[in-house]
């Protein structure tokens, strides 16, 4: 058996932060995770390149049943201090858009910055190690693995949610979690493309690859202005993404497919400047033209010269195109999801410490719990700043 101060479960952005704090304050820590190699996600985030963080990062960019739980650990440890943090390793890394940051390399480069911050602290991360059982005792905690038996006074679960099984996911963490009486919410698969119905399916059979700028809005109102993909399984791209994680079965998306234009205004000024060209090419100049197409084959728009049009036309083109409708069918699920909703009940952990309040030396950090972010380098935020929190506390 090996005793160590502090077990993390998982190699993964939250457990190697928190292993590498908890380590530099003196503490003998192990983390031990299933994979042949560490940080399997982060080797995979953002298109292999991390989008690491967002340096606009604030507890609004936050699912939670509790809206303030995030408030404590993000400003504790910002996205800033995490810029920091790899500038002083020399990573190389640019902006894309909204803030989002990405290695310019590759996010090996960051899972290297990690491990290197772990060998500094003197922290002994154990691969091949699957975490079987955990059971309490007057001095801590034991966890049977398949390789050994570690005792710690400290057992911190970083063993992440249940996208991508292929990758080491397991329910482990929410097992441990009920196993000591701690509330688990339930989870659901979240940033991840729709599937469509059969009859939509074939409405957009050709579309694939598609994509266009939209502004998207779920039943409960919230919105997001960015791309939506076509797709052979039916609809991805940032937007979609973005509401999946606001959408529920059986619930429509309204799709707002020209943002940035009043269309009942530039039709009525198209009528007046180019009145004998056909609808369905002008607007070709402002959507794609596959996808103008099929709505000329439903009858949506005109195959006809724009000055036919009358008011109550141009009113109904501009309704259908600014508020188009679409009740997805499903998600594709954790197969291809990026985070997984619900998780760990926040009502049971410390927001300071990520502790649970039940059981003294058992700690809850990163996407186990339930906290998820939007997309766009919020996720990893949240892991870092709840590893921070939890590796000054155990
Ligand atoms: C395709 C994809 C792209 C993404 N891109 C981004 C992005 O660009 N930016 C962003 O902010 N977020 C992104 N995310 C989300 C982000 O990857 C996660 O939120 C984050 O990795 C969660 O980190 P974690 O440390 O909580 O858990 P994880 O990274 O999931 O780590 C948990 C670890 O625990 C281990 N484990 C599980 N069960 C056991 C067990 N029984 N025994 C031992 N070990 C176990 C696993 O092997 C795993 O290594 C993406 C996710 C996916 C799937």
């Amino acid at each position: 058996m090996i005793t160590t101060d502090v077990l993390i479960i998982g190699a993964g952005a939250a457990g190697l932060m928190c292993a590498a704090q908890a380590g530099y304050r003196g503490k003998s820590v192990v983390v031990v995770d299933m994979g042949k190699k560490p940080a399997r996600k982060i080797l995979i985030s953002g298109g292999g390149r991390a989008n690491f963080t967002n340096e606009g990062a604030s507890p609004e960019n936050y699912l939670c049943q509790n809206p303030h739980f995030v408030k404590s650990a993000l400003s504790r440890y910002s996205a800033q201090d995490f810029i920091d943090l790899v500038d002083r390793h020399g990573l190389q890394y640019h902006h894309k858009t909204l803030g989002q940051l990405f290695c310019d390399d590759s996010a090996q480069d960051l899972v290297d910055i990690l491990m290197t911050e772990c060998e500094w602290a003197g922290v002994a991360v154990n691969l091949r190690t699957e975490v079987l059982s955990v059971t309490k005792n007057s001095q801590g905690y034991l966890v049977t693995t398949s390789d050994k038996i570690y005792h710690c006074k400290s057992l911190v679960v970083a063993s992440g949610g249940l996208t991508m099984p292929k990758l080491g996911a397991t329910p482990i963490g929410y097992k441990i979690a009920e196993q000591f009486d701690l509330n688990v919410l339930e989870t659901l698969a979240a940033l991840v493309p729709f599937t469509l119905h059969e009859h939509d399916k074939q409405r957009f059979d050709g579309l694939s690859g598609i994509s266009l700028l939209t502004e998207i809005t779920s039943e409960d109102g919230t919105s997001f202005q960015e791309n939506i993909l076509f797709t052979h399984r039916g609809l991805s791209g940032p937007a979609i993404l973005q509401i999946s994680s606001f959408w529920r079965a059986g619930q429509a998306v309204t799709i707002n497919l020209l943002p940035e234009y009043n269309l009942s205004d530039t039709l009525t000024q198209w009528q007046s400047e180019q009145g004998q060209k056909s609808v369905k090419n002008l607007l070709a100049t402002l959507l794609p033209k596959r996808f103008v197409e099929v709505l000329v084959k439903e009858g949506v728009i005109a195959d006809k010269p724009i000055k036919q049009l009358n008011h109550q036309d141009i009113a109904a083109l501009s309704d259908y195109l600014h508020a188009w409708q679409i009740k997805p069918n499903g998600t594709e699920g954790y197969r291809t999801a990026e985070v997984t909703l619900g998780g760990v009940n926040t009502d049971e952990l410390s927001s300071k410490t990520f502790e649970s309040k039940k059981q003294q030396g058992l700690f809850f950090i990163g996407e186990v719990i339930d906290v998820t972010g939007w997309l766009g380098g919020y996720n990893f935020q949240f892991c870092w700043a709840s590893g921070f929190a939890c590796g000054q506390a155990v």
